[in-house]
């Protein structure tokens, strides 16, 4: 996974946490998680990101058997290529959703087990 977008996924958890107020005792810890991550990650991204946000509930989605995780739009050759190839950031090519390879033991998988949502604080 991309590096970005592996921050991605973070800072969207962070601030999705936030959001549902699941995180009353960390509220700081997270709110300080996600100024960081804003700052490390490039601008566009995030203004891509922030965009994004506004039009989906999820701006940051798995890709499951070449499927976007979001829309549900079959991926193209081309777009699965570039995902594996991992050079860059990858989006949907039909809701423009940031999009990561899912499945396996992957950090958004790690990320979303049950039990481990205090671990993106450390
Ligand atoms: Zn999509």
């Amino acid at each position: 996974m991309h590096w970005t977008t592996a921050k991605l996924i973070a800072l969207d958890r962070a601030e999705g946490f936030l959001a549902q107020g699941w995180v009353e005792h960390s509220q700081a810890a997270f709110a300080e998680k996600a100024k960081v991550l804003r700052r490390e990650l490039p601008p566009h991204i995030i203004a891509a990101y922030d965009q994004l946000k506004i039009a989906h509930k999820e701006p940051v989605v798995g890709v499951f058997q070449e499927t976007c995780g979001g829309c549900h739009a079959p991926l193209s050759k081309p777009a699965m290529a570039r995902l594996n190839d991992d050079k860059e950031v990858s989006h949907c090519e039909q809701c423009g959703r940031f999009i990561y390879l899912a499945g396996g033991h992957d950090l958004a998988a790690h990320a979303s087990a049950p039990g481990s949502r205090n671990e993106i604080t450390s």
